[in-house]
């Protein structure tokens, strides 16, 4: 796919990422192109009423978080075979020439990271790890599921692609999840939870004063594919615009930061972000 954007738009956003020492912050709209919905997007979750697991529910209803591991389990399927697309590409591209300096990514998918980009802060945590809320252990998601395939012989069946949520998780009717078993830490026996940040969970405070160091260094902030709905990462739009640091922003759909940035394109993703390695890129 090619892609003519405004002349004007282009220029602007090549010179934004020239000026070097870019940081980039970015959101589900950069994954959708490797087939996993944005929460927000035309089949997003919202638009189907999918309410996402809350930490509140996990924590304190077993059966809720039954329902969760068991969706989990089949959304797991889908987001480990994802591969990255051509807008993580472009960004590691832009990191290794020197022009980015730190991806700040919303998304828990790891695609920035199999796209070759080096330098990472997974704002939200990843999928691919589990933590045990008793006893602190970090474990793999491949360990785990190997376990609940184990202990779920013959559960699940193909899963629709358009019921598969950015967090992993999967619009399932309750029935098909009845009998889904759970496991538990293997050193303690402790309650297990994807080391993500769930709806009503904050973002840990050393990643948070992190990130808020690392922008307070920046030449710019590039936003790629997030409606900066959510304000875990709108703080880093609102703390450049208020220490005079230039914000470009590429996403499909208006945002909460249009009104910080000094550059707005409104494209898709990949191709978008494909032109401007081309032309920012030495
Ligand atoms: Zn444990």
């Amino acid at each position: 796919m090619t892609l003519t954007l405004p002349d004007a738009a282009l220029a602007e956003l090549t010179a934004l990422v020239r000026s070097g020492d870019l940081i980039v912050l970015s959101g589900a709209g950069i994954s959708t192109e490797s087939g996993i919905p944005d929460y927000r997007g035309p089949s997003g979750a919202f638009q189907r009423n999918h309410t996402p697991m809350t930490y509140q529910a996990f924590t304190r209803d077993p059966a809720a978080r039954r329902r969760y591991w068991a969706r989990s389990f089949l959304g797991w399927r889908m987001i480990s075979a994802a591969a990255p697309n051509d807008g993580h590409r472009a960004v590691a591209r832009l990191e290794s020439c020197g022009l980015v300096r730190r991806v700040i990514t919303q998304n828990v998918d790891g695609l920035h990271q199999a796209g070759g980009a080096q330098d990472v802060v997974e704002l939200h945590g990843s999928l691919d790890r589990v933590i045990c809320l008793d006893c602190g252990e970090l474990s793999d998601r491949i360990e785990l599921d190997d376990r609940l395939r184990a202990a779920n012989p013959g559960f699940g069946g193909p899963v629709d692609e358009a019921t598969v949520n950015p967090d992993g998780d999967v619009d399932l009717p309750e029935e098909q999840l009845d009998g889904f078993a759970v496991v538990d830490c293997i050193g303690c026996g402790g309650v297990l939870k994807p080391d993500v940040v769930f709806f009503g969970e904050n973002v840990p405070k050393e990643r948070v004063a992190d990130c808020t160091a690392t922008i307070e260094r920046a030449g710019g902030l590039l936003v790629l594919g997030s409606s900066l709905t959510v304000y875990s990462g709108r703080r880093f739009v609102v703390q450049a615009a208020k220490a005079g640091i230039p914000v470009g922003i590429v996403n499909q759909g208006p945002t909460r930061g249009d009104d910080h940035a000094s550059v707005r394109v409104d494209a898709p993703l990949g191709p978008t972000l494909t032109a401007l390695a081309a032309a920012a890129a030495p």
